[in-house]
């Protein structure tokens, strides 16, 4: 079997046109959906991350506001910036781009946020709420991941799914949300036992895990899904996930490709959730 390619980059750009068509209708009604992006000191891929969000934001006809500040900068002040957008009207979205310099405890930062702004879904409060199954900001990436899901027509409920990785920005939330649409879900781990007897039984397997090529055909289910969120660098310094695409791609059903898999879909959900966030103004 050779897997159909899940185009990740195809699907973001169709989510996209659609948030452009709905930023459009709110403008209308006076409401400019504002995304402010904090980003401190001077992290080369940060500072390529928090561009990218830039330009989405301008090319949907948001507002996008950028606020640098330097490595040094205490703690206190990020804290009091943090306060003053959660008080701007302009303003719906608040993402403080990760990593932090040592110094400025991250955890205080996200809890700054107000939950009503926090479009990155760090906030304990969108997480406990996306727990319950509430209405809740959604964590882009793993969001994104739904997304790709539903737009390739693949069901979950029922399905068994594996995710590898149980980071809180990705491998703990997609599990949840897995769960949320009824899949029976294992997580694995560092610590995991004979990684391949739990993957072998994944219908939908997801690897998060950080490592080049980490997944192989041994891992995977004669059919599967597997939607690959790695980003890495191999010895080439070329980019690739964290399954070993050639193989996997001839024993999986579906799979996402690195680059323009499951990349493009993180930054057009935040996207969409400065749009929810604006629209939930006018309610
Ligand atoms: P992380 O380093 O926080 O977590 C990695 C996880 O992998 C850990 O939970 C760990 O237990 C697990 N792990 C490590 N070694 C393992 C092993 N031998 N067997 C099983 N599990 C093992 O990473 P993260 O932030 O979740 O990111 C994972 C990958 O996804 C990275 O490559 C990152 O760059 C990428 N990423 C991509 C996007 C995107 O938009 N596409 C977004 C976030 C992260």
């Amino acid at each position: 079997m050779t897997a159909q390619i899940i185009n990740g980059k195809e699907i973001a750009e169709k989510k996209k046109v659609q948030i452009a068509e709905e930023v459009k209708l709110l403008k209308a009604k006076g409401v400019t959906p504002g995304l402010a992006v904090i980003l401190v000191g001077n992290n080369h891929a940060s500072r390529t991350y928090v561009s990218n969000k830039q330009k989405t934001c301008e090319e949907l006809g948001m507002y996008s506001l950028l606020i640098e500040l330097p490595e040094e900068t205490p703690e206190v002040e990020l804290l009091s910036k943090i306060e003053e957008l959660n008080g701007d009207s302009k303003i719906h979205g608040i993402l403080v781009q990760l990593p932090l310099p040592e110094h400025i405890d991250e955890k205080k930062v996200i809890e700054t946020i107000t939950p009503a702004k926090d479009v990155d879904g760090f906030h304990p409060i969108n997480i406990g709420r996306m727990m319950a199954g509430q209405n809740a900001f959604l964590p882009c990436t793993p969001f994104g991941i739904m997304v790709l899901l539903e737009e390739s027509g693949i069901s979950i409920s029922g399905k068994n799914a594996v995710v590898v990785g149980r980071s809180n920005i990705v491998g703990k939330p997609v599990g949840q949300l897995l769960l949320n649409q009824n899949a029976t879900v294992t997580y694995c781990h560092s610590r995991t036992k004979d990684l391949a007897v739990h993957t072998s039984q994944a219908d939908i397997l997801i690897a998060a895990v950080g490592i080049p090529n980490f997944i192989r055909a041994e891992h995977v289910k004669e059919g599967a899904v597997v939607i690959d969120v790695g980003i890495n660098r191999n010895d080439e310094g070329k980019l690739c996930g964290d399954v070993a695409f050639n193989e996997v791609r001839e024993k999986a059903g579906y799979i996402t490709p690195v680059p323009k898999g499951v990349g493009p879909m993180t930054i057009t959900m935040l996207m969409y959730n400065t749009l929810k966030s604006a629209k939930e103004t006018l309610r």
